[in-house]
């Protein structure tokens, strides 16, 4: 593993590209802010929702795919206060046991901001028995809920009419990864790598699945996309995720503090509505030897709050350690006991990124706290 001069981040991040002075290409994009006319930027903004701007009347005229956390507080507070529109909010709901904070935070931006929202609660019985194949074959246990999280917001724009649909960040861009594009269209977010790379034709053959059952993750034909106008945010303004938590937190927003300590995180802001959900995210260290605390200890230093040394700190203590929390509930959710849940998991270590030590834990052979 090679790791980013700047941010730490591994090579190992599927899709990231290092430049010829060992940069990321997230650093990289980064950097290009200061190049970036951001004035510029923001009359486009001005410009695309003035093209959509009471087009049906009373009605709703653009949509937000929201989960309830900081940044849809952001990206709702932007398009109903800030450009006056008059949104709807699509969001799914993953039927794993919420936190305190969760509960609260959905709840605060309908009463914050007065919009409806539109939720899907996904069958739980389809739900279960795909998360069990694709948590077992894949690694990838909420990929269902994922597919939705892409899928759903784009039907329901296809069905309100509402062609602008407003995402946050374009993840690829902003960290690094596939689609590494720099464009306001959210278009080709579908093929991101999160949730593209199942097919259909394979989930059909899981006894009790039916076409009918998976009609939701279907993608919008490209006719149907050409309706649609989807965004990102982050190309109109400068994306933060810690502005965006500081400014959630002035509006009600709640985070896990006094809640819950969360083990493999190194802040307690992000992804916080439900446990068993972290277990998607954490996945990436045994395939890529780096998990949320990587990710967010990046972000920190590209953001100036953290110092590359101090990030790495936080890397070694945290990134490996999935907390016993998120465990309890998946196995229960997904029906595990906890040995045939640490059997699965052995099976997705990268033997070329980890070895067993002496006491049989599975540890980097090229941790970047030993980077040379
Ligand atoms: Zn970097």
């Amino acid at each position: 593993m090679k790791y980013c001069k700047k941010c730490g981040m591994p090579n190992t991040r599927p899709g990231i590209k290092f430049n010829e002075g060992g940069i990321c290409s997230a650093c990289q994009s980064f950097e290009h802010r200061k190049e970036i006319d951001w004035k510029q930027r923001y009359k486009e903004l001005e410009k695309l929702c003035e093209k959509y701007r009471g087009m049906n009347g009373t009605s709703y005229d653009c949509a937000i795919a929201v989960s309830g956390g900081k940044d849809s507080h952001y990206q709702v507070y932007l398009m109903k206060e800030v450009m006056k529109m008059n949104p709807i909010l699509f969001s799914v709901e993953d039927n794993f046991k919420m936190t305190e904070a969760g509960k609260h935070n959905i709840k605060n931006i309908s009463e914050e901001f007065g919009c409806n929202i539109i939720s899907l609660k996904p069958d739980i019985k389809t739900q279960k028995k795909l998360m069990r194949y694709t948590f077992e074959k894949y690694g990838k246990p909420t990929w269902f809920i994922d597919r939705l999280i892409y899928t759903f917001p784009m039907q329901m724009a296809l069905k309100f009419n509402t062609p602008l649909l407003v995402y946050g960040e374009n993840v690829s861009y902003e960290y690094g990864g596939l689609d590494y594009k720099e464009t306001y269209s959210a278009r080709n977010q579908i093929n991101n790598g999160v949730a593209s790379d199942i097919d259909i034709n394979e989930l059909l053959q899981i006894e009790g699945i039916t076409e009918q059952a998976l009609d939701m993750t279907k993608a919008p034909s490209k006719e149907e996309l050409n309706k649609l106008d989807p965004m990102y945010v982050s190309y109109f303004l400068p994306w933060n995720s810690y502005k965006n938590y500081q400014f959630a937190k002035s509006r009600g927003f709640h985070d896990l503090t006094h809640e819950w300590n969360r083990t493999h995180h190194i802040e307690n802001f992000d992804q916080i509505d439900t446990r068993t959900y972290l277990l998607h995210s954490w996945l990436k260290y045994p395939k890529f030897g780096h998990a949320s605390a990587t990710d967010y200890a990046a972000r920190f230093v590209r953001y100036g709050l953290l110092k590359r040394d101090e990030a790495i700190q936080l890397i070694k203590e945290h990134d490996s350690k999935l907390d016993p929390k998120c465990i309890q509930d998946f196995i229960e959710f997904a029906g595990y006991s906890e040995s045939e849940f640490w059997k699965i998991i052995d099976n997705f270590y990268n033997r070329e990124l980890f070895e067993k030590n002496s006491y049989g834990e599975w540890v980097l052979k090229n941790p970047i706290w030993n980077e040379k």
